[in-house]
């Protein structure tokens, strides 16, 4: 590993979730792209890891895998993700922990559909379940047959008409909390990362409450470098982290090539930062410089 143009993305989904390619392919990706660390974090399982891991060992390639995964939760009515890095993927606790998650996901999608039927979408719930191909449903997997249905352009207009909070396809969300995913990453040995903070679209007075609150549910890190984000945005971030003494994390949330976000792109890592990776409690050492 080359210390000076280390790559490190810390959050992506596979198809164990709705990411589109198999754990193995984005293995591949990873590796073509150049990323030397990567952290799988699909929506509420850990599944996807252990193909990851045995096609990683198996083709015996320089890539550090870090286990990870993605705990939706609710705070204030709203949908909010924790991402936990480290975690030991055969931890007892995490698996019935994600086996409730799945539970919640299938009840939830059940009624996005039966939603979506009354508004005159007819089919989506088995669209949803077609494009899931037996991972746990996700508003995702309904995003991808809506708009192969010509039901809207592209995802991101799905997601504007059918199901962001007021929409016919939303359901209010039934999550546990904040601390109790926390709770659950810490249990498993892992660190535990407010996912993505500028994507909820919140006030500032708000995102600080959020990232105050995560804080005080005993939370590790923030997500302060995206793949797609302002310099403002970026800096508004590390400014929250050191506020609330919170570590640092980045990541591209890579769902799909040909979008936006492509793996370890745009993964700056600003001088004066205390990165995650730099924590106590991190398991596999990682060297990196600032990457500017
Ligand atoms: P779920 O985990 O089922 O609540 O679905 C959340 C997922 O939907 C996110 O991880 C994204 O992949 C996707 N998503 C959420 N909001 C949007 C949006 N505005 N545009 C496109 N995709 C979105
Ligand atoms: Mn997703
Ligand atoms: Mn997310
Ligand atoms: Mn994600």
């Amino acid at each position: 590993m080359n210390e000076e143009s280390t790559l490190i993305d810390l959050h992506c989904h596979t198809t164990a979730s709705d990411g589109q390619l198999t754990p193995s392919e984005i293995i591949d990706r990873a590796l073509t792209r150049n990323v030397d660390v990567l952290a799988i974090t699909d929506h509420d399982t850990v599944q996807g890891l252990f193909e990851a891991h045995e096609y990683n060992n198996k083709k015996d390639t320089p890539l550090t895998l870090i286990n990870g995964v993605e705990i939706s939760c609710r705070w204030e009515s709203h949908d909010i993700h924790v991402v936990g890095l480290n975690v030991d993927i055969e931890n007892p606790q995490l698996d019935e922990y994600l086996k409730t998650q799945r539970v919640l996901r299938e009840e939830r999608a059940a009624e996005i559909g039966r939603r979506l039927e009354k508004a005159g979408v007819i089919g989506a719930y088995e669209g949803a379940k077609s494009f899931a191909n037996g991972a746990a449903l996700s508003r995702g997997h309904y995003a991808s047959w809506l708009v192969k249905n010509d039901y809207a352009k592209c995802r991101n207009s799905v997601f504007k008409k059918y199901m962001t909070r007021g929409k016919t396809g939303y359901v209010p969300n039934n999550w546990k909390s904040i601390p109790e995913a926390v709770a659950i990453i810490h249990q498993a040995g892992g660190q535990a990362v407010l996912a993505h903070p500028s994507g909820y679209k919140f006030s500032s007075k708000w995102l600080k409450k959020l990232v105050r609150e995560f804080k005080e549910a005993n939370g590790d890190a923030i997500e302060v470098v995206l793949g797609q984000q302002s310099i403002n945005e970026r800096s508004n971030l590390i400014a929250l982290s050191h506020q609330n003494e919170l570590y640092a994390s980045l990541g591209s949330d890579f769902h799909f090539p040909g979008g936006w976000l492509e793996l370890g792109k745009n993964l700056f890592r600003p001088k004066g930062v205390n990165w995650v990776w730099e924590s106590q409690n991190w398991k596999k050492e990682i060297k990196a410089e600032p990457l500017q």
